[in-house]
């Protein structure tokens, strides 16, 4: 008679939940996952899938706008977002039952309903106890919003992917990698977006050159970012809000949506009472083998607020998995991971960024390439394509890889290998480019940048 009802109980069923049950219960192990909402997560119900399958739809404006240039004639295009909205829907419920169906096809128990800790090794759901060897917490995390007055008004980004109606006017508060996304989504079905950021750039943490870049392109297409601001209070009126900033101006919107980052869902959880610590934020702590300070119990994910990436929760599940069910020890690497930003135009990028790479090398080379990319020539759209990749100039070795422009995360995914690989410079000039492409530029950049400052000095 085993010891525990489970060897595993995973809570939350999310990608990384979802993943890291899946694993355990391919190597034979008793697994359950409690879910308290639907199957899926963040990732599959209320980010990455829906906001790309919107991103999709968005494009259609610019591919309707660059046809004349090639020849055809199209009338002008009518959009129905009530009709965008259901077959989004129609999309997610078919992934929620794959996601059952992996999970059943796996012997992984679902157990439905809101999952309470109760000591490390049993959990409490609808008022009855389930007992596990380990326990993995995967429950993510949500929307978060300063205080001000009128913030009840704002919706984020869980309501902005099922709006009723789409907005004429939207004001987006933050600068990240949602309110960009957001902003390039609206813009493309024809509102009117005004994005209000406290800092002076768009995404911090990216690339400058990339950061500039992009706020460039996005107003250039007619989006109004407002920098160094700050929204003081948001007030209601019958037909729409009014915004009013630090700067003292009033803007007034249909609606008003929050991306000022996410929080990890840990709240009334149990973990604290029962020994598990817990950062100032409610982000699980954990170690390189994704253990809490509970020996059995584990996290994964954006629920300990590290890199909150998909691929990442999945990645340290299945690493979990491994070491606790295939006696395969297997620790998460964090380094160089691939990260992109579906802005219109997207960003992809991988490893350091120029800024990063001299704090921890001094110096380093820099190879900056901008250019129209070729499909832009006849369609006559203006947009430029930035690629810059940042070589440690000792080792030869390519830090970082960062790219403005179409197709961007398609391409720096491929180039996240050589990057992991510890590919030298020299390794790049030697592969031989793909023609016509906008990919080949990275191959092909022969000359080192040397900034306009820097030549001045000298
Ligand atoms: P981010 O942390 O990326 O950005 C939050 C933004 O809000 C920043 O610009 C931040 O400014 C600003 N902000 C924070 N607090 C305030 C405030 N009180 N007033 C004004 N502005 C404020 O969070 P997101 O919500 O955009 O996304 C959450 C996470 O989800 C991301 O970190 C990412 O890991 C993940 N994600 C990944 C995606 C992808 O891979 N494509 C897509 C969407 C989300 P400041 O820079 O000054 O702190």
């Amino acid at each position: 008679m085993p010891r525990y009802d489970f060897d595993l109980l995973t809570i939350g069923a999310g990608s990384g939940g979802v993943a890291g049950s899946r694993r355990a219960g391919s190597y034979g192990a008793r697994v359950a996952i409690c879910e308290q909402g639907r199957v899926g997560g963040t990732c599959v119900l209320r980010g990455c899938v829906p906001k790309k399958l919107l991103v999709y739809g968005a494009q259609f404006s610019d591919a309707f706008e660059d046809a004349a240039g090639f020849g055809w004639s199209v009338a002008p295009p009518a959009f129905d977002w009530p009709r965008l909205i259901a077959a989004k829907n129609k999309e997610l419920d078919r992934l929620e039952g794959v996601y059952r169906t992996l999970l059943k096809n796996a012997n992984v128990a679902l157990i439905e309903g809101r999952a309470v800790v109760v000591d490390p090794h049993t959990v409490e759901v609808n008022g009855r106890r389930y007992t596990a060897d380990n326990i993995m917490i995967a429950t993510g995390g949500h929307p978060t919003t300063p205080e001000l007055p009128g913030i009840e008004h704002v919706i984020s980004s869980n309501e902005a992917l099922d709006l009723p109606q789409l907005p004429r006017r939207i004001v987006i508060v933050g600068g990240g990698y949602i309110a960009v996304e957001f902003a390039g989504i609206f813009r493309g079905f024809g509102a009117e977006v005004v994005e209000i950021i406290r800092r002076e750039e768009l995404l911090y943490g990216f690339d400058d050159d990339v950061r500039v870049a992009l706020a460039q392109e996005m107003r250039n297409r007619g989006i109004e970012i407002h920098t160094r601001c700050q929204v003081a209070r948001i007030e209601k009126f019958p037909h729409g809000y009014s915004v009013f900033t630090t700067h003292g101006q009033e803007i007034s919107a249909d609606l008003v949506m929050y991306a000022t980052g996410r929080k990890p869902n840990t709240a009334g959880l149990g973990l604290a009472e029962i020994g598990v610590a817990l950062n100032a934020e409610g982000a699980i702590e954990v170690d390189a083998w994704q253990r809490t300070t509970v020996p059995n119990i584990y996290a994964v994910g954006d629920v300990t607020d590290r890199l909150n990436l998909t691929p990442v929760a999945i990645a340290e599940a299945r690493a979990i998995a491994e070491t606790l069910c295939n006696d395969n020890p297997i620790k998460m690497d964090h380094d160089d991971v691939p990260t992109a930003v579906f802005s219109n135009p997207p960003i992809g990028a991988v490893g350091l960024t120029e800024e990063a790479a001299r704090r921890q090398f001094g110096e380093v080379d820099v190879y900056l390439a901008r250019f129209r990319p070729m499909k832009n020539t006849l369609s006559g759209r203006e947009e430029r394509t930035v690629m810059k990749l940042i070589v440690e100039p000792r080792s030869d070795r390519v830090v970082g890889c960062h790219m403005l422009g179409p197709d961007a995360p398609e391409i720096i995914q491929g180039l996240a290998i050589a990057i992991k690989c510890g590919a030298t410079k020299k390794q790049f000039d030697q592969t031989v480019g793909i023609h016509p492409s906008a990919a080949e530029e990275f191959v092909t950049m022969r000359d080192k940048l040397v900034r306009p400052t820097k030549l001045a000095a000298e």
